[in-house]
């Protein structure tokens, strides 16, 4: 029999604040830099540091760990029915090399607490539950990031991840060795029932909203289009204005006709430049060339390939305005990532159940979790970060907000593990 307490009773596990609290600030003083952030690239020493200090504690809430080629850590918690698939949760622990306290690392440890309330609590679940540490999230050292994630969604094939080499001249395979977390586990040995991933929202949105908790629906498509912008170079100084073929002027209209068309479709829409070359380089030279690339980003697929071809036309008309040519291709494509409708609604019914604000909205960056949705049902809760600020060592969420986060995540791993009764009639 299993039964599922509701969060408002009082019986009803929590995690603890303080210790969260106490492992983050704990794990931030390994790569300490500028103070207040962390550098701890995917398995350098610093990694090395804090995955021990992460297993000291797993194994002292008595989990047994695991690890893969990609040295991906698996703390499991038994379930009374062992035939059951895993229920899990986590994230990664390496950082921006100007990284934060919080990416990343909120996720394994809120993932951690979970369990340790259930240990506080002695509650046993029906399912095994799981902890997971994803090798190089950040593809800082290594590309590309989800790395770890990748490999176990099948992605990557085994020689390519093992040959990986960074940009200070390591091996993968070498260095996940070296740090000692090469395992012989297979991403078959863990069969999966759900994964639940925990992360700062590394936007602004929950915060303007006053929500605590964002109830992550998907994770937005990428489309990434190229724009060559041709015109004519000529003499700044004989040529009249009305005679140029400006390309650097385009590219200008362009810009604004980008972030026109970016607002008129609606505020899920993501237009953005941050690439644009001049072919010449000079005071005195009009412009004759430039490129650009457009990120367009939209969590749903018919408005992103719509907003894709408003962007392309917006390129051209504004181009044509200054007698230029814009010619406009596209360079990658990632589709939206929708998570699994049962998942994304426990995450929204423990934050609703534990009276806490919350908003649902899909992530602007990708994550982890993504890689996962093709192998198992998944959802993300969102914990909101001051002034939106994250790849950055002023990144901060308040303690309040990740036990709120923590909590829904532990509610939501509960519903789908199922609580054992215990003989008194309680849990
Ligand atoms: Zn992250």
């Amino acid at each position: 029999m299993s039964g599922v307490a509701h969060p408002r009773r009082s019986n009803a596990p929590h995690v603890n604040a303080d210790r969260l609290w106490s492992r983050h600030m704990e794990l931030a003083r390994v790569g300490v830099v500028e103070e207040v952030g962390n550098c701890r690239l995917a398995l350098s020493d610093e990694d090395g540091t804090v995955r021990d200090m992460f297993a000291g504690w797993c194994r002292e809430a008595g989990l047994t760990l695991r690890s893969d080629r990609a040295g991906n850590m698996f703390a499991l918690r038994a379930g009374r029915d062992p035939s059951r698939a895993v229920v899990a949760a986590g994230s990664h622990l390496d950082t921006q090399p100007h990284g934060g306290r919080f990416d990343g690392i909120s996720g394994v440890l809120a993932a951690l607490e979970a369990i340790e309330a259930l240990n506080d609590a002695g509650i046993e679940t029906e399912a095994p539950l799981a902890v997971i540490n994803w090798t190089n999230e950040e593809g800082v050292r290594f590309a590309p990031g989800l790395l770890g994630s990748a490999w176990f969604a099948g992605r990557i094939a085994d020689e390519t991840l093992d040959n990986i080499v960074s940009a200070d001249g390591a091996r993968f395979a070498d260095e996940v060795a070296r740090i000692g977390w090469r395992g012989d586990m297979l991403p078959v040995d863990l069969t999966l029932d759900s994964f639940f991933e925990l992360h700062i929202e590394q936007g602004p949105v929950l915060e303007r909203a006053g929500a605590q908790v964002g109830v992550v629906t998907s994770v937005q498509g990428l489309r990434w289009l190229d724009v060559a912008i041709t015109g004519r170079d000529s003499h700044a100084g004989t040529t009249p204005l009305d005679l140029r073929k400006d390309a650097l002027l385009a590219a200008g209209a362009i810009l604004v006709a980008l972030r026109r068309t970016g607002l008129a479709a609606g505020p899920d829409a993501r237009v953005s430049v941050g690439r644009l070359a001049t072919a010449t380089d000079g005071p005195s030279t009009i412009v004759g060339h430039a490129d650009l690339v457009i990120d367009i980003r939209h969590p749903d697929q018919g408005a992103l390939d719509r907003l894709a071809r408003d962007c392309a036309e917006a390129c051209c008309t504004a181009a044509a305005e200054f007698d230029c040519e814009a010619e406009v291709s596209e360079r990658f494509a990632i589709p939206p990532q929708l998570f699994d409708r049962d998942c994304v609604a426990l995450v929204e019914t423990a934050a609703r159940a534990l009276d806490l604000d919350y908003l649902r909205l899909p992530s602007g960056a990708l994550h982890d979790a993504a890689n996962i949705a093709a192998l198992t049902p998944t959802a993300m809760v969102f914990v909101p970060c001051r002034d939106g600020i994250s790849h950055n060592v002023q990144e901060y969420a308040a303690p309040e907000d990740l036990a709120a986060g923590a909590d829904v995540l532990l509610h939501a791993m509960l519903e789908r593990a199922g609580i054992v009764s215990r003989p008194d009639g309680q849990g």
